[in-house]
């Protein structure tokens, strides 16, 4: 679908919510996607982009940093301990903090690069055994840790469980986010973003709908 029916819907969305225009980010995955279609969405102006792995993510964005100028580039995906300093060192934001020890190698991080990207605390809504994202029962008690830490932490994000009514997840992270006086809501893919929106989000991470069904392969370059 063309971006600019993606940008309309989510016009729509918000509006319909009653909120204001603009207040929602458009996040384009562009994991595993072939190059020529992030090229043509850059070329058509679009500046925010999500990758779920940090090596994938440095094998293209710096080359197309350099051709197309600013990208706000967002993690979206799990972060290994042993990444975060590549991940501190190109990504604007993270999407994925979910326990202790991360929080603490970014903040050492954070002091002695003397940068943080914006921070999204991933909460895993569902309960889902193999899915990443701290439990619902411990969000406030781990927001604290964070903030404690001196960490830039915006706000929350979740993935729902497959094949369910998203919308009750994107309610409860809403709740837990004015629970915890964040004003971030990371929520909201290509099959349910405007539900999310309807729900608060502040940043939909949509993929295959812009740029069509991922090409496996497609995501390594040179
Ligand atoms: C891949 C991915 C998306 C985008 O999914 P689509 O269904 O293609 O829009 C959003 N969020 C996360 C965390 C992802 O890994």
């Amino acid at each position: 679908m063309p971006l600019a029916d993606i940008n309309d819907r989510i016009a729509q969305a918000t509006a319909k919510a009653g909120r204001p225009e603009g207040c929602v980010t458009l996040i384009a995955v562009s994991k595993v996607q072939p190059l020529s279609r992030v090229e043509a969405v850059l070329s058509q102006g679009h500046r925010s982009f999500g990758e779920n792995k940090v090596q994938e993510a440095q094998g293209k964005w710096p080359d197309l940093r350099d051709r197309f100028g600013n990208v706000t580039l967002h993690l979206i995906g799990p972060l290994q301990t042993n990444k975060a300093r590549a991940a501190v060192g190109l990504f604007d934001a993270i999407h994925s903090v979910d326990r202790p020890k991360l929080a603490q190698a970014l903040a050492r991080l954070a002091q002695e690069m003397g940068l943080c990207p914006d921070l999204f605390v991933q909460v895993n809504t569902g309960l889902e055994p193999q899915k990443a994202g701290v439990l619902p029962q411990d969000v406030d008690a781990f927001v604290a840790e964070c903030r404690a830490l001196d960490l830039p932490v915006m706000g929350l994000m979740c993935i729902p469980p497959d094949g369910q009514d998203a919308s009750p997840h994107f309610a409860m992270l809403a709740d837990m986010a004015s629970r915890t006086g964040l004003s971030g809501l990371s929520m909201g893919m290509s099959g349910d973003f405007e539900s999310a929106i309807a729900a608060g989000a502040t940043h939909v991470r949509v993929g295959s709908a812009i740029f069509g069904e991922r090409v496996p392969g497609s995501g390594v370059v040179g």
